[in-house]
């Protein structure tokens, strides 16, 4: 009898184990109360199998970390899953006051009201960005100048009107899009910026894409290009392609302002922008 009993209990021992099919089990509910799934913030522990911190729909919730196939957590910035703005917002330090803005205008009076690097200290006004807070498309230069330094407006100076004629071009207008720059004050003497002013601002136009969700982006000049694109190419070869800025695509062209002190670069820019075009009409169902 003994040895029957202690045969049944290896058997029940052996199927609980491996989850055999031989044992009755408890309807849903109770399985459910039995076995609590683990808190979706819990970090993965080192006996969590990949099934269980990767269930097969993370993504769709956007309080669950999504975890590789070892059990580690995915950068939710590189996590193709995820739609650009949680992608984008992941890249804000979460000790930045403005992450959890809702508005495009409580960003930029945070912006207004605090001096970040010296330079915010020595503007005329800051140059937060102007346009559609809906637009499908927007346009990133590199830094205000004096003009728009004056008038708390991106290119509004020569290049600006040069920028404007070619948005009117592909049939744009200035109202239909939105127009902002990587560095939200003026370097002085139109100086590049530094990487500390870009380190400091860069969360800001972060938090603005998040919060615009265009559908494009082109951004105009090296500095731009590179910075969100984090390279250090060429003009050259930033342009005449589709790039992907965390799941939204961008383009890169020249500067207008290079464009006044060199007409050569003229041709190219125009077959950017007909090409930008193109894909904004296909992004929107326009055209
Ligand atoms: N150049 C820029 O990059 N941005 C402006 O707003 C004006 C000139």
């Amino acid at each position: 009898m003994h040895d029957l009993l202690r045969e049944l209990r290896a058997i029940v021992e052996h199927e609980r184990a491996l989850h055999g099919d031989l044992l009755p089990v408890p309807p849903a509910e109770d399985a459910t109360e039995a076995a609590p799934s683990p808190s979706p913030d819990a970090p993965p522990t080192e006996t969590d199998t990949p099934s269980h911190a990767a269930p097969d729909d993370a993504g769709s919730d956007p309080d669950m970390p999504n975890y590789d196939l070892f059990g580690n957590q995915v950068d939710p910035a590189e996590d193709p899953s995820l739609p650009p703005p949680e992608r984008i917002e992941a890249l804000i330090p979460d000790d930045a006051p403005y992450k959890d803005a809702d508005t495009l205008g409580e960003v930029e009076q945070y912006f207004a009201d605090n001096v970040l690097v010296p330079i915010d200290e020595d503007r005329e006004n800051p140059v937060f960005g102007v346009g559609d807070p809906e637009a499908d498309l927007v346009i990133i230069g590199e830094a205000p100048g004096r003009n728009e330094d004056e008038e708390g407006e991106p290119f509004v100076g020569r290049a600006g009107q040069l920028l404007d004629k070619i948005l009117e071009a592909i049939n744009f207008e200035r109202e239909d899009i939105y127009i902002t720059n990587i560095l939200k004050s003026r370097p002085p003497r139109n100086r590049n910026p530094k990487s500390e002013e870009i380190d400091a601002h860069l969360p800001v136009l972060y938090k603005q894409i998040a919060l615009l969700r265009p559908k494009i982006i082109l951004t105009v000049g090296k500095v731009a290009g590179n910075t969100l694109l984090d390279r250090s190419s060429s003009l050259s070869n930033l342009r005449d392609q589709e790039h992907d800025f965390y799941g939204i695509p961008l383009m890169a062209t020249y500067h207008p302002a290079a464009l006044l002190r060199n007409s050569q670069w003229k041709r190219p820019t125009w077959e950017d922008v007909k090409l930008l075009r193109t894909r904004y009409d296909q992004l929107t169902d326009e055209g």
